[in-house]
């Protein structure tokens, strides 16, 4: 076993749940850290002694952000689609089968060095625990082998092969179906946590409510939690399948009516609304209003969504920055959505917040409060300290 003790911290954001903001904020504070997990947290001048001290000079300390929803295994480049789309081209889904190929066309080590380059990436912005999803490979073999080597970065793994219908089982959705909830599911569920499904019927390209609920019901049947992308493009059944069905979250809910943001209250405690405001950025759509899910009661969680198509960025410090900029949280919200809100969207309580017990996944701020992370758009002020960001179990 060995220890560490940090001090000089300007502030500490435990996020435990006190405080008028839930932030549970501590001045003069040091903190012991054992291994990876959290021995001890008290004031500055109580400290025990440890095996090495780290003074961080008055920087902030936060957990760690918890990015809840990636697709970051994947080959190819769709800049020229970006580009294309801010000059007034829209989106509907499509442009996941140029990644498809390219993806299945990668080597192994290809696309694990890309997956490792990304995570360095998140990693050096503050992020220590990253869920990571398949559905770039939409065989059963590319399926299997994206989540193996996703495996090998996380233990936070979700299939999805209900990503969107392949184009050549186009004319045959039926088949693909049977495919994704029959061999597919079989052979991916030991390299995963959780299944997804793009439950979209404003894309001709993902699933249906009828299809997505087939898909999810199967994946619990094999012991899989639920999460789902839903109404994203516009007003669907994704919001009131995640509740119906107890998913742990239902990500995206840019376009919510009266109905769905009471189903999300009512479900608050199983089911997080998992907001990614930069997709919202990098498509021209308009942003969900997080604050009137919080009014509402419902959780909610904030995510970067970080793919190829319709966010590419790593950036958790950047989200939150939209959050508070354009989806009317406070600062305070904003970072729990990020940390806490995440955490539970992943069913975890060992992560998002510090406190004794918990993970001892630290984020440091290039500044005196969390406040900056908003107030400095765009400047890498977080970093994950390296020796405490989660490593995978296998
Ligand atoms: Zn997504």
């Amino acid at each position: 076993m060995s220890s560490a003790v940090i001090t000089g911290i300007g502030e500490l954001v435990t996020c435990d749940g006190t405080g008028g903001d839930q932030l549970g904020i501590r001045l003069d504070a040091a903190v012991v850290v054992e291994d990876d997990m959290i021995a001890w947290i008290g004031g500055a001048a109580a400290a025990p002694a440890a095996d090495t001290a780290l003074d961080v000079g008055g920087r902030a300390i936060i957990p760690g952000f918890v990015d809840s929803h990636s697709h970051l295994v994947f080959a190819g480049d769709r800049a020229t689609e970006f580009a294309a789309r801010m000059t007034g081209r829209p989106y509907d889904g499509g442009g996941i089968g140029v990644t498809v190929a390219a993806t299945r066309a990668a080597g192994d080590d290809e696309l694990r060095q890309l997956l490792a380059a990304r995570i360095a990436e998140l990693r050096a912005l503050g992020t220590t625990t990253i869920e990571i999803k398949s559905g770039y490979g939409l065989t059963v073999a590319h399926e299997v082998r994206s989540l193996q080597i996703a495996r090998q970065f996380s233990n936070e793994t979700t299939f999805l092969g209900g990503h969107v219908v392949p184009p050549e089982y186009a004319a045959r959705r039926e088949a693909y179906v049977d495919l994704v909830t029959g061999p597919m599911l079989e052979a991916a569920a030991p390299h995963a946590r959780w299944i997804d499904v793009f439950c979209e019927p404003h894309s001709p390209h993902a699933f249906d409510g009828d299809e997505a609920r087939h898909i999810l019901k199967a994946g619990a049947a094999v012991g899989l939690g639920l999460r789902v992308h839903g109404n994203q493009l516009g007003h669907g059944p994704g919001v009131q399948l995640a509740a119906e069905l107890g998913a742990a979250s239902v990500d995206h809910c840019t376009y919510l009516d009266d109905a769905d943001v009471e189903a999300l209250a009512a479900v608050a405690d199983t089911t997080v609304a998992t907001l990614l405001p930069g997709v919202e950025f990098c498509t021209h759509s308009p942003y969900p209003n997080a604050a009137r899910l919080l009014a509402a009661g419902a959780s909610i969680a904030l995510a970067t969504d970080c793919n190829p198509g319709t966010c590419y960025s790593s950036s958790m410090p950047w989200v939150i920055s939209l959050a508070v900029r354009e989806m009317g949280l406070d600062p305070a919200q904003a970072l729990f959505a990020a940390t806490a809100g995440s955490a539970q969207s992943l069913r975890r309580t060992d992560i998002g917040r510090l406190v004794v017990g918990s993970r001892a996944d630290l984020a440091v701020l290039d500044a005196p409060s969390y406040l900056h992370l908003a107030y400095r758009p765009g400047v890498p002020i977080a970093k994950a300290l390296p020796a405490f960001a989660e490593t995978p179990a296998e």
